[in-house]
Order: C-alpha cells, then sequence, then structure tokens
C-alpha cells in the first residue's frame, strides 16, 4: 500500500501518517518527492484497512501496488533516485564511471592503478578486498589490508570506494571503510545478508544474478529497502546463457527496461558481462546509449600478471580513451560528464 500525502502536507501531517502506521503494526516508509511525500507501507501481508488512513489529515489517496516489488517501484516514487556523495553522485543527470582491478594485490598495484583511472576522470574506484572465487585454492583477497589500502586511495585521491561484503562477517568492515557495500552477483539472493545491508545507512549497489530475471533483482533490491536503507544502486554484469564467444551476455535490454519500472540508479559492467578486453569498450559505450546511469569497469596496470580477471582488464591507455568516447556520447543521451572534482574541492553534483 501507498500513502499519497498532499503536496502541502506538512511535516507534522506526514509523521502522525507514519505513527498510524506503526500503530497498525506495519513499517512506513516516507520517500520525499519534487511535488508532494509518498509513504510506503511494508509488513502487510493482506490489504490494510484504507479507511481510517484516508481520513487523516494531509493524505491525498491511499492507493495498492500491485507489483511485487514496492518501494523500488515507480509507482511509490517517480523521479529518479540520485545516490549522493561529497562531490559526486549515482544517477541524476552526470554519468558515473566506476573502475579498478578486479582485486586488490598490493598497495603499489592498486596506487598505480588509482592515480591513473583518477587522471582519466573516474570518480569511484572499484577493488575486491574479499573475492567470491569459483576455486577455494586462487587468490581470495586481501582481505582487510585491502579495505585499509582503498581508504588510502580514497584520502589521496577523492576517489569513493565500492568493495563486495561477501557474507555477513565481511559486511560490517567493508560498511566500516567502504563508500559503497557490493553485493556481487552470487549473493544476489542471500536474502539474509541483503536484510543486514539494509540496515545499515550506506549505499549498496546490487549486481544481477548469473540468471536472476528482472524481477528478481529487484526484489533484492527490495529486501535492502524494506529494512530501511533506500539508497540502492543496480548494476547489470551479464547472465549465462548458451553464447560460447562470451563469458556472460550482458543483457542491455534490462536498461530500459529497469528504467521503466524502477527509479532506482542503473549502472552496467561490461567487464565481467563479457570476459574479454576487447569488448568491453565497445559495451560500455552501448551501455551509455542504452541509458545507464554509468559503466563500472575493470582497470589493470599490468593484465597479464593480474590474480584474478586479468583477460578482461583494460589497460589503464584503453580506459582513459574510453572515458573520452563515453564524454562524446553523454549529451547524445541528454547526459552529462562530470570531470574528476580534486579531493579538497568537493562540490554537490547532481
Ligand atoms: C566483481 O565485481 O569483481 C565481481 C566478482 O562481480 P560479479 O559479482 O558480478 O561476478
Ligand atoms: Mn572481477
Amino acid at each position: 500500500m501507498l500513502v499519497v500525502m498532499k503536496a502541502q502536507a506538512t511535516p507534522e501531517e506526514i509523521q502522525a501518517v507514519c505513527d498510524h502506521i506503526v500503530q497498525l503494526g506495519f513499517r512506513p516508509h516516507p520517500l520525499p518527492g519534487a511535488q508532494r511525500t509518498a509513504i510506503g507501507i511494508t509488513g502487510n501481508q493482506g490489504e490494510v484497512d484504507r479507511g481510517n488512513l484516508e481520513s487523516l489529515s494531509g493524505v491525498a489517496e491511499v492507493i495498492r501496488v500491485s507489483k511485487a516489488y514496492k518501494l523500488a517501484s515507480r509507482d511509490v516514487k517517480e523521479e529518479d533516485t540520485v545516490v549522493r556523495f561529497a562531490g559526486a553522485a549515482i544517477g541524476g543527470r552526470d554519468l558515473t564511471i566506476v573502475a579498478g582491478p578486479c582485486s586488490i594485490e598490493s598497495r603499489e598495484q592498486a596506487f598505480a592503478i588509482a592515480e591513473q583511472i583518477a587522471a582519466s576522470g573516474a570518480r569511484f574506484f572499484r577493488g575486491g578486498a574479499y573475492k567470491p572465487r569459483t576455486s577455494p585454492y586462487a587468490f581470495q583477497g586481501l582481505g582487510l589490508e585491502a579495505l585499509k589500502i582503498m581508504a588510502e586511495i580514497r584520502d589521496r585521491f577523492g576517489l569513493r570506494i565500492v568493495t563486495e561484503a561477501l557474507d555477513s562477517e565481511t559486511l560490517d568492515l567493508v560498511a566500516e571503510w567502504a563508500d559503497v557495500i557490493q553485493i556481487g552477483a552470487r549473493n544476489m539472493q542471500n536474502f539474509s545478508l541483503l536484510k543486514k545491508a539494509g540496515r545499515l545507512r550506506k549505499p549498496v549497489l546490487i549486481k544481477r544474478g548469473m540468471s536472476a530475471t528482472m524481477e528478481e533483482f529487484l526484489m533484492a533490491a527490495e529486501y535492502v529497502m524494506s529494512e530501511g536503507n533506500y539508497e540502492v544502486i543496480l548494476c547489470e554484469r551479464g547472465v549465462r546463457t548458451f553464447a560460447d564467444h562470451a563469458r556472460n551476455t550482458l543483457d542491455l535490454s534490462i536498461v530500459p527496461a529497469l528504467q521503466h519500472v524502477s527509479h532506482l540508479p542503473i549502472l552496467v559492467d561490461p567487464s565481467h558481462g563479457t570476459g574479454r578486453r576487447d569488448s568491453v569498450v565497445p559495451m560500455a559505450r552501448a551501455a551509455i546509449a542504452a541509458g545507464a546511469d554509468g559503466v563500472m569497469v575493470e582497470v589493470h596496470d599490468h593484465p597479464e600478471k593480474a590474480l584474478s580477471d586479468g583477460p578482461q582488464s583494460l589497460y589503464p591507455a584503453q580506459f582513459s580513451t574510453m572515458v573520452q568516447e563515453l564524454e562524446q556520447i553523454a549529451p547524445v543521451v541528454g547526459r552529462s560528464f562530470p570531470r574528476a572534482v580534486p579531493a579538497s574541492a568537493s562540490t554537490e553534483a547532481e
């Protein structure tokens, strides 16, 4: 259910409706919009008695939300969600570039890559501290040491840090050190992890599961939002198909489909989406042309020596060219491209 407040409703009226919802034993989710505030109701098994709600002061109407996902839906919030950081944003008019190595391998490696991607215009640095590897014998990540290296990178280059929480233990550490908590494809339906991330107040980037439908993807976001964390970013990273020319099939058609039904920002990861360095830049261009809010790509200064995902990692020079190309595409699709802002000169972007 959704309570739509009148445009002129006061904060006290909004609070009174929230209190009433709590008294009914449900959870209110006030979602301010440009025109009016809507209050999503979750926790109800069946219909909520709308009679009482409709008669409360400041209420315009009470609507039933028929979709399985509620808080992630445009029915509940019409305007696009913009996740804001000091000096950067994900969603809105400006495109976002998240770049960095698959794994943090050493301080030298991470700093060398961060310096180059910052110089090319990225505002977000990615790097795995805890890696979900298919083989238990493969490099599992440097853990806390990697988180500390990335915190230094944030201070030095003014880059915001995106890194994956693998489980409930690592979630608290990642939340402490990172700016964005990544939930990986393999964990997209780890419901207890999603709920725990929902209880934090840090943006959460959810990667699409390898065989997840759009509804399942949005339900993962709903798990986080239902706990009161509305700063969710979706990331398409390819799904498993019969195709044998690429690691995964990057499903760019989900971008407009998601934008139709959801207000959440969506990034595209063409690195995991293709698994091939030569396909990453063309698919990054296509992602922006399709309307994505940005891309997340893997970059390595020595991909041939990388401890994970070397074959899909761009060389820094390729990354730099890619950024210039995306910058040219941006205005064609009504987007702008923020240049790197020095750490000291942080301004609130849209
Ligand atoms: C990653 O981003 O390094 C990663 C492991 O991604 P995914 O969960 O999409 O496989
Ligand atoms: Mn990777």
